[in-house]
Parts: C-alpha cells; sequence; structure tokens
C-alpha cells in the first residue's frame, strides 16, 4: 500500500485525538472514533473492556497464536500553550505525553497489516484507557483481558523526545520503575511552643524518620539495584506558636524488580513504627503498590529488536538502553503474560527538546510510521506464514 498515503492518514488521526483529548476513563469519543475506523479496515472489536478501553481483532489463517500490540488513549490535566490548527478544543485536557501519537501509530499498523492480510494467526489491538494514573491496565485484566481474551505475547512503544529520532531503544529485563506511593501519619500530642516538655512533638520524629528513610537506599537496597525513596510532601496541623499533634508525610518510592519493591515497604514501616516507639507516638502507615516496575522478557525483546532491525536498520536500534525510573501502567501487563516495550526516540537535530508531560509538548509526526512498521514487522515475525 501506498505509504505517503498512510503517512497522511496517520497524521490526520494523530491530529484529531491531539484536538480532542479524553482524561482516564472519560475517553469514549477517542474510544468510539477509534473504533469505527478499525470496523471500516475489517477488525472485529470489543468495546467496553475495562471501561472505556477495547480491543480489536484481525484472525487469518488457521493458527491459534494470539499477538497483542497496545496504545494508550488518555490525556493529561493541563491546558495546552502550544497554537496549532489542532489545539486541544477541551479545557484542561492535552495530549502531552504523546498517546495521540500512540494510538494513530497502532492505526497505521492495523491498516498495513489489514492490506497486506500476510500473517497467519490472530492480532489483538489493544486500546488501553487511563495509563496516566496507572488503572487502566488492571481494569482491562479485570474484565478478562489475557483470560476470556486470551493474548500469547504483547508488545508496547512509548515516544520519548529526548532520545534520537527514529531510533528504538530497548532492553531485556527492567526498562521502567515501579511507582509506590505512601502516606506516613504521624500522632503525637501538641503543647504551647513554649514548652515542650508538655508535647510529644510530631515534628521531630517526622524529621527522624524522613533522614532514617534515606538509609533504605544507602543501607539496605542492594548497591548493584537501584531505589528512590522520595518524601514529597509534610503537613502539621501546628501553628506557629504551637507545636502540633499531628504530621502527615507523603511520597513515592521507585524500583526496577518486585523484590526491591517489598524491601522499601517492609524497611520503611520498620523504621515508622520504631522511630514513633521510641518517642512514645503512634502512627498509620499506608503504602500502596501503583505501577509495576516494566520488565522485558528476553524472548519477545529479541523479536522486538529483530523487527526494529529489519525496519529501522541495525544503526538505529540500541539493544540495550539506560533504564528509566519513570513508571508505564504496561509492566501490569507484563506481570500477567511475557511481551516487550519500547522507546522510540523523537528528537529533532538542533531543536530543543520538550519534554513529555510540558504544555508545548507536540508528538512528532515523522517518527508515526516508523512505529507502525514496527509493529507490523513484529506480526510478520510473529505470526510468520
Ligand atoms: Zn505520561
Ligand atoms: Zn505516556
Amino acid at each position: 500500500m501506498d505509504r505517503e498515503e498512510l503517512k497522511k492518514e496517520m497524521i490526520k488521526w494523530r491530529r484529531h485525538f491531539h484536538k480532542n483529548p479524553e482524561s482516564a476513563f472519560e475517553e469514549v469519543n477517542t474510544s468510539n472514533y477509534i473504533a469505527n475506523l478499525l470496523q471500516e479496515m475489517g477488525y472485529k472489536v470489543t468495546t467496553g473492556i475495562g471501561k472505556t478501553g477495547l480491543i480489536a481483532d484481525l484472525k487469518l489463517g488457521t493458527s491459534e497464536k494470539i499477538i497483542g500490540l497496545r496504545a494508550d488513549m488518555d490525556c493529561i490535566e493541563l491546558d495546552e500553550k502550544l497554537e496549532t490548527e489542532y489545539k486541544s478544543v477541551n479545557k484542561n485536557r492535552m495530549h502531552a505525553c504523546g498517546h495521540d501519537g500512540h494510538m494513530a501509530t497502532l492505526l497505521g499498523t492495523a491498516k498495513i497489516l489489514s492490506k497486506e492480510k500476510n500473517f497467519d494467526g490472530t492480532v489483538r489491538l489493544v486500546f488501553q484507557p487511563a495509563e496516566e494514573p496507572g488503572k487502566g491496565a488492571k481494569e482491562m485484566v479485570k474484565d478478562g483481558l489475557f483470560t476470556k481474551y486470551h493474548v500469547d505475547e504483547i508488545y508496547g512503544l512509548h515516544n520519548m523526545p529526548g532520545l534520537e529520532e527514529g531510533k528504538i531503544y530497548t532492553k531485556v529485563g527492567s526498562i521502567m520503575g515501579s511507582e509506590d506511593d505512601f502516606v506516613i501519619k504521624i500522632h503525637g500530642k501538641g503543647s504551647h511552643a513554649s514548652a515542650p516538655n508538655m508535647s510529644i512533638d510530631p515534628l521531630v520524629i517526622a524529621a527522624n524518620i524522613i533522614l532514617a528513610l534515606q538509609t533504605i537506599v544507602a543501607r539496605n537496597v542492594s548497591p548493584t539495584d537501584t531505589a528512590v525513596v522520595s518524601c514529597t510532601e509534610l503537613h502539621t496541623d501546628g501553628i506557629r506558636n504551637a507545636i502540633p499533634s499531628n504530621v502527615i508525610i507523603k511520597g513515592d518510592t521507585r524500583s526496577f524488580s518486585k523484590d526491591v519493591q517489598i524491601l522499601l515497604e517492609k524497611r520503611m514501616e520498620e523504621l515508622v513504627k520504631n522511630i514513633c516507639l521510641a518517642y512514645g507516638a503512634d502512627y498509620e502507615f499506608e503504602y500502596t503498590h501503583e505501577f509495576s516496575p516494566t520488565v522485558n522478557h528476553k524472548e519477545q525483546t529479541e523479536v522486538a529488536i529483530k523487527a526494529a532491525e529489519n525496519i529501522l536498520g541495525k544503526e538505529n536500534v540500541v539493544a540495550n538502553c539506560q533504564p528509566t525510573m519513570i513508571s508505564e501502567d504496561f509492566g501490569y501487563f507484563l506481570t500477567k503474560i511475557p511481551g516487550c516495550f519500547v522507546f522510540l526516540g523523537g528528537a529533532k537535530k538542533d531543536k530543543e527538546v520538550i519534554a513529555l508531560h510540558n504544555s508545548m509538548y507536540n508528538y512528532n509526526e515523522d517518527i508515526l510510521i516508523k512505529g507502525a512498521e514496527f509493529f507490523a514487522e513484529i506480526i510478520r515475525i510473529r505470526l510468520k506464514k
């Protein structure tokens, strides 16, 4: 099929999504738009998986094998500052993470595969809602993705504006971090600021805890592993001349493996519990797992590397890239079935890099077709006739 035509179509789709962004679990129009396009292409579409999520199948030949390709659909809650003819028309909604480009990419793949009809098995496209809050993947799995709607292996990509344009980066093992949130509540005893002997000062205890938490990475996590423990908020119910009764510390942690994730939670609670005990305060400790680490499977990563090399040339593939502590909902899928996640570089030479989640972010449309061809090549390899 005519690649120039397809490129134009993908740009049209991407700009449509960009102009009409919808955030987590609101992706109703986005989802309808995608469903209509895929039905026209001959895909069997099932909507309402994970609320606004959908899957779309194209089955050819006799093989029972099912390969999943995933795109995320939600925008972030931000007012767009960039002036273009396709600027967001929705207030406080913007595709600043490039999920508009991811959807157009996967639709491009859908089109290529439906025209070529050159594979044996089932392609199952997964359009996932609510990636940003880390909730969409879980909702889809809860609604039967991978069970009722079986998938043998799954692939996904994220655009990366800081990496070289048109190059694919991946690695076996951990490529993106976990994200956990914590809330530590310290209940002491308030008093007049002039009479600290009458108090159990939760602020002094909080200060001890904040410092002690930094020893987890330095002294409990193995030097060959990595982790981050960040306290990001500190609230008291005191006033300037009164020692508070209560203090709340909030923050988040990152790591690349389940084991480290468990260690962080365990050590944090031990420190909080024992420091509070030492000073005679009570505590509450909440620790929630928001994002799993994204850990690529070896066999599927080798497939992704091969596909990328076939499409982009060996010189444009980084097969053992640096991992990043950013989190991705795709990591949850990889705790259920094998697969691989890659980064697609979008940095234009001599042009300033605008980071993801910036109100001036604009997807590099020149990489759309490269992503689409990459996914299509995975199918050609994995569902070879
Ligand atoms: Zn994002
Ligand atoms: Zn994103």
